[in-house]
């Protein structure tokens, strides 16, 4: 086994290297945005989007992508496993169905908390490249792939190769002392377009016939993550300021936020994931009618009545459908079963409870740049 050590270095010098390696002539169709931050934690810039012009130059880009619909003949497929759905699909939209993709840990499940089942090695034995987030939030299952992975695989953390630990975010569920950080990189579209180019430098290194296509999927995803970027920074400078505040169940949104220039005001989930206890509900009522926010948000994966009853007793809405691992569509409509389409819905769903408007986000093309991804299911 040798892991890999892609890179420690600060984010800015990755993805500035990532730029001078990518042709990116379709960047320019987007009018109001065309570059990808140095830092993409530095606060975007509203435009007042014309929506249409928005989704014609996101029309254009989709094309491209498919230009090399053919694989080479006589390619080997590269065996790659992921953790979590999100990174399952930034590595779809890399590699299609040149690789053969399989994700680790099932949709609905809790990525905090799930343990592979001794079974999972035989997925690992079978990897030439295994990927997790990392930064603590699947140690379980990279003890599994120390253990059983081939000697000639690699093994790469994205989170580790994204960000140094300097730009680790501890927080409300994430607290310092127990030393994990907040592990949610990919909440950040600028994050998970780094995730998408270490996908990309490697499956055309270890597959370098099929390189030209890895390196055309990342183009268009990086015009599409562009787009998704304007609209939500859109989407969100149209809530009114003084309602610019995120109470989640689930803790997800830290690399989000400071993007978008809404604050995390705290999480109701506490460090251990059990339920809060009476007195941090108590003083999370106590906070919400300070804070006078129309509303507060769950997710399917973390039900909780806790959560209810807290929404109840300070008079805000409860809205339990923000997800950060659980990808829409996953039984039909698989060509929209993407990373891109989690994003829309979670922002339209706090843009317009918060009392803003979801408008900007219908320029954003939801699709996965290299189509259905229904082959998942039987790999
Ligand atoms: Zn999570």
């Amino acid at each position: 086994m040798h892991v890999l050590s892609v890179s420690r270095i600060s984010l800015g010098i990755c993805l500035t290297a990532a730029l001078f390696i990518t042709q990116r002539p379709t960047v320019a169709l987007v009018a109001h945005q065309s570059t990808v931050p140095t830092n993409p934690q530095s606060q975007c810039v509203p435009t007042a989007a014309d929506a249409a012009t928005a989704a014609a130059a996101t029309m254009a880009v989709t094309s491209d992508a498919t230009a090399i619909a053919t694989a080479p003949a006589g390619t080997k497929h590269l065996y790659v496993v992921t953790t979590v759905a999100p990174i399952t699909n930034i590595a779809f939209n890399i590699g299609g169905n040149r690789i053969i993709l399989h994700g680790l840990i099932p949709e609905g499940v809790d990525s905090h908390t799930f343990e592979p089942k001794p079974s999972d090695s035989v997925y690992m034995a079978k990897a030439d490249m295994i990927f997790v987030n990392g930064l603590h939030l699947e140690d379980p299952t990279l003890r599994l792939a120390n253990a059983t992975m081939r000697k000639d695989a690699t093994l790469t953390e994205l989170g580790a190769s994204t960000i140094s630990e300097k730009d680790w975010v501890f927080d409300f569920s994430f607290p310092k002392d127990k030393g994990d950080p907040n592990p949610h990189l990919w909440m950040n579209p600028f994050y998970a377009l780094h995730y998408a180019s270490i996908f990309r430098d490697m499956f055309s290194q270890a597959d370098p016939v099929n390189a030209a296509y890895y390196v055309a999927n990342y183009t268009a995803f990086e015009a599409r993550i562009l787009t998704l970027d304007q609209a939500i920074c859109d989407a969100i400078f149209s809530i009114p300021a003084n309602n610019r505040k995120l109470l989640t169940y689930h803790d997800s949104f830290a690399y989000f936020a400071p993007r978008y220039g809404i604050a995390v005001i705290g999480a109701i989930q506490p460090s251990d994931f059990a339920e809060p206890s009476g007195q941090d509900v108590a003083n999370l009522i106590n906070q919400l009618k300070a804070e006078k926010i129309p509303a507060i948000f769950g997710s399917e994966v973390f039900p909780s009545k806790v959560v209810d009853q807290i929404g109840q007793e300070a008079g805000v809405k409860y809205i339990n459908t923000l997800a950060d691992d659980d990808l829409p569509n996953q039984q039909d409509n698989r060509l929209h079963h993407s990373y891109i389409q989690l994003m829309v819905n979670d922002v339209s769903t706090m843009s317009t409870a918060l009392g803003g408007s979801a408008d900007a986000l219908k320029a954003v093309d939801t699709a996965n740049i290299t189509g259905s991804d229904e082959s998942l299911l039987a790999n």
